[in-house]
């Protein structure tokens, strides 16, 4: 068997019996359990010894947080499941496709099912997946203000501020000085829009990485004495769209999307 961290490749391992002689409802459970470390092989009585060699072998651990993380998205698609789609597509800026919801996410477009299920012509992932479907469950539609304020300033944001400057902004800012045409980029490929005298930064785009949740990226250049500077700002509202630390993930995740953009392309 090769490695893997699959529950799925385990489970084809099992009996598929069900009996619960491991003290758990079904070998799919069992199969989850021995993914997060929680059963070893072995406590199945009826895998081969071998078998439970082999597997105990080539078991990939996930980290707990990975499992919490694919946790939190079946919820989130249980709950897309028993909800109003085109309603909630109304209110939030998104359109619908058949019995899809399509949401634009930095320029491109992402279809729901009936089922939470997220599918797009880019990759999809938890980091984008999660936070798009909380946007259709929990936005409550508020429009834009124009009001930009930093990240500190939104709801729960002042505690979580110097993590998401480490890990956000000073990032970002980072990439800006080695690749001057990041900007460029970000108007070009994910529908960034140039704005002019905005904080007096040397270079200003709006991004809008859910429809009702734009990022402002200013940027001030390296000067012969002066350090470079980046800050991030949202729209006030942000927050009555999405919680805090899915702002945070939101942002930071399209901060390294950006970077490993930015590495295949040099
Ligand atoms: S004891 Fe083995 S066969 Fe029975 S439910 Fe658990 S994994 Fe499946």
């Amino acid at each position: 068997m090769p490695p893997t961290k699959n529950p799925l490749q385990i489970y084809k391992h099992l009996p598929r019996t069900n009996c619960g002689e491991c003290y758990l409802p079904s070998c799919l459970a069992f199969a989850a359990a021995v993914t997060s470390g929680a059963k070893n092989p072995a406590e199945c009585p009826y895998l081969r010894a071998d078998a439970a060699r082999d597997l105990t072998d080539n078991i990939i651990k996930r980290e707990p947080y990975e499992i919490q993380r694919e946790e939190h998205l079946i919820r989130l698609q249980q709950a897309i499941a028993s909800r109003d789609l085109p309603a909630a597509a109304a209110r939030l800026g998104a359109r619908l496709a058949g019995e899809k919801v399509v949401v634009t996410c930095l320029g491109k477009d992402f279809f729901v099912d009936r089922q939470g299920k997220v599918t797009s012509e880019c990759h999809t992932h938890c980091g984008l997946t999660i936070p798009l479907l909380s946007y259709l469950l929990n936005s409550n539609g508020d429009v834009l203000t124009g009001r930009w304020v930093p990240f500190r300033e939104l709801r729960g944001g002042q505690p979580m501020s110097g993590l998401f400057e480490q890990r956000g902004e000073k990032r970002l800012q980072r990439l800006a000085d080695r690749h001057p045409e990041l900007f460029d980029d970000l108007v070009a490929i994910f529908g960034g829009m140039e704005q002019k005298n905005t904080f007096a930064a040397d270079t200003a785009v709006i991004l809008m990485p859910l429809p009702r949740l734009p990022v402002l990226i200013c940027y001030w250049r390296l000067e012969e004495d002066l350090d470079s500077k980046l800050n991030i700002f949202f729209d006030i509202t942000a927050d009555r769209h999405l919680g805090i630390e899915l702002i945070f993930e939101l942002t930071v995740g399209m901060v390294m999307m950006f970077e490993k953009i930015a590495i295949k392309h040099t």
